[in-house]
């Protein structure tokens, strides 16, 4: 990393902390993964800024607290060893978890984002990740049950096929609501009877749309 982003992204890990994000390994890779090339270049002087950005289509690249903080709620409980994420976007999240997980399964339904996410990480030389040009309603069925399900735009209410693909214990963190009007991010657990569920922030995400582009 070049002096400048490296000195932007240490500024951006002090933040993290000093928003109350606490798991090292965490830290370590937001510290490691290079955020600035997921952005268009002359969006790259504030890749590490506390907002989110566009990244094409309409869509944007999820702040680095909110990454931070829905990566640190996977690993609440114990280390899943696979996930499933919905909406790669540009694929930064999707890189923070090929460093967390072994296998990362990514589902996104606009093909140019898909495509280009696939080429960063390929030149990141992350290949345990599996991508799926797909609607995320309907997850990744070939690949479940998961331990971990990450969903990075919001939908009204949980996708049921989201949760059937959720194994017993595992842990889904979503966001749920309208953009606007007070979305909440939500952390569910499966247990053998029930799914627990837990509030952990307000967010606003995009919504999470039906169907292919
Ligand atoms: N984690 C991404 C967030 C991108 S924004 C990043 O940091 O870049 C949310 C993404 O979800 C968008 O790319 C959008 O196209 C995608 N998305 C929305 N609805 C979807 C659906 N039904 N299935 C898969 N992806 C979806």
């Amino acid at each position: 990393m070049a002096i400048l982003q490296k000195h932007q992204c240490d500024k951006m890990i002090k933040r993290l902390k000093s928003q109350g994000i606490t798991h090292s390994d965490v830290l370590d890779v937001m510290q490691r993964v290079p955020r600035h090339e997921f952005v268009d270049e002359a969006l790259a002087s504030h890749a590490y800024a506390d907002h989110p950005l566009p990244i094409g289509r309409g869509q944007t690249i999820s702040q680095p607290y909110v990454v931070a903080r829905m990566t640190e709620a996977l690993l609440a409980e114990n280390k899943p060893t696979n996930v499933l994420e919905i909406g790669t976007g540009c694929g930064y999240q999707t890189a923070i978890l090929a460093h967390l997980f072994e296998h990362v399964y990514t589902v996104e339904r606009i093909r140019y984002l898909i495509d280009k996410a696939k080429k960063r990480l390929n030149k990141l030389q992350l290949y345990n990740v599996y991508y799926q040009y797909g609607d995320g309603y309907q997850g990744w069925t070939e690949h479940a049950p998961y331990q971990a399900i990450i969903v990075t735009a919001a939908p009204e209410e949980i996708p049921n096929k989201l949760l059937d693909q959720l194994e017993i214990n595992g842990c889904l963190i979503i966001p749920v609501g309208q953009q606007g009007i007070g979305q909440q991010l939500l952390r569910i657990i499966r247990k053998r009877n029930e799914f627990e569920q837990h509030f952990l922030d307000a967010v606003s995400f995009v919504p999470l749309r039906v169907g292919i582009d």
